[in-house]
């Protein structure tokens, strides 16, 4: 059972109906959601949606205009920033640069008046924990960016938090180094046992680390849930846009049931579908489907669906390649195909007339 299937589990902190504005903005739109304990949650989207502004809150450093926070079931509003067991994580790190790397992850636990044998043994763990325990005595300058981004992160954890808030914790790594962190954070994550609330603008990002993900849009959560999930069944046609690659065809549903049938464009096929929610006869419909998903052939496949296309670009990803195809119509789709190393570098080339098909559970039928 994870979590958040079972009826029985706590959550670590829940929003409820949670507004804030700053003066007539609504930065966070009546929000509810509840994350729990060992939770890697990610918040995701757009800049200017109110992820920081919920970590803000989470912290201490905003309140609530309307609605609660709760942590651990008590209510966090009266709970001075400093006495939450909540701590947060900056993107610029914010490590003091006089003091050696020693000094800044035994930091905290100096000012709350640890006795000296604890603090050793607590900054030690956090070393070896972060695999920094060679640089300790070193200057943060006198160490690497990711080397830095764990310092920050033994530090942020020294004082075993509940809850660690990161926000955008490796934007200032460059991509290979960031995804080798990202394992390394999943790592750090796991056996210290913390919950992280991570917020981040990239979407391979929150797959790759996050139990689940929320997806925002003007201060409201648009979807939440696992990274398969918000991949395989997105809610709306933002959510199917924003994570990964996807094709969305709109049209007005003709026949309902077990099967929807779509109408799309003039001479062309109906699209037929199952549908995961209910749909009203005429009502508009858009289609969603990732371009994997979508089989590219010589002859007309078998599939539930099936249109003919004439190939306008292909981009070359090594293993794969991405078709671009052009429909009578003029509505292009993209069809992914693995490539065959051993025949040639892609099975088709520009301008070939081709079949596209799908099963009718290949991709989701949206109502907005
Ligand atoms: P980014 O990815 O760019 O960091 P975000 O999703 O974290 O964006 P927030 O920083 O939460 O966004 O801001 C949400 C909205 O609230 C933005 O439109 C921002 O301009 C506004 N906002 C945030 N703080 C304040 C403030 N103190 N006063 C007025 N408006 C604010």
């Amino acid at each position: 059972f994870a979590p958040w299937e079972d009826p029985e589990a706590k959550p670590i902190i829940q929003f409820k109906n949670v507004t804030k504005r700053f003066g007539d903005f609504v930065a966070i739109d009546d929000l509810t959601v509840d994350i729990y304990e060992k939770e890697f949650f990610a918040l995701l989207g757009p800049s200017g949606c109110g992820k920081t502004t919920m970590m803000r809150m989470l912290a201490g450093f905003e309140t609530p205009t309307e609605g609660t926070i709760l942590l651990s079931g008590k209510d966090i509003a009266p709970v001075p920033p400093n006495k939450r067991a909540v701590n947060m994580m900056f993107q610029s790190y914010a490590l003091f640069p006089h003091l050696s790397i020693w000094d800044n992850i035994a930091f905290g636990l100096r000012r709350d008046n640890l006795p000296k044998n604890d603090v050793k043994d607590r900054v030690e763990e956090m070393l070896r924990l972060t695999r920094m325990e060679k640089f300790a005595r070193r200057k943060p300058h006198q160490v690497s960016g990711g080397q830095r981004q764990r310092v920050a992160l033994a530090r942020s954890l020294a004082k075993a938090p509940k809850l660690l808030l990161l926000d955008e914790p490796l934007g200032a790594l460059d991509k290979k180094l960031r995804q080798d962190t990202q394992f390394e954070l999943m790592d750090i994550q796991e056996k210290t046992g913390t919950t992280f609330v991570i917020v981040t603008h990239d979407q391979e990002e929150a797959m790759t680390v996050a139990s689940r993900i929320a997806v925002m849009d003007n201060g409201k959560i648009i979807q939440v849930s696992t990274p398969d999930a918000i991949y395989e069944t997105p809610n709306s046609t933002y959510v199917a846009d924003f994570i990964g690659e996807v094709n969305i065809i709109e049209g007005k549903a003709t026949s309902v049931g077990e099967k929807l049938s779509m109408a799309w464009a003039e001479g062309q096929p109906e699209i037929v579908g199952t549908p995961t929610t209910e749909f009203e006869k005429g009502q508009s419909v858009h289609f969603a489907i990732r371009p994997e998903k979508v089989s590219i052939s010589a002859e007309k496949p078998e599939t539930a669906n099936a249109v003919q296309g004439k190939i306008l670009d292909i981009a070359y990803l090594g293993n794969i390649s991405t078709y671009h195809v052009e429909l009578p119509g003029g509505q292009i789709i993209k069809a992914q195909a693995a490539n065959n190393r051993r025949l040639s570098r892609r099975s088709f080339t520009w301008e070939d007339n081709v079949w596209l098909g799908w099963t009718d559970t290949a991709g989701v039928l949206l109502g907005r």
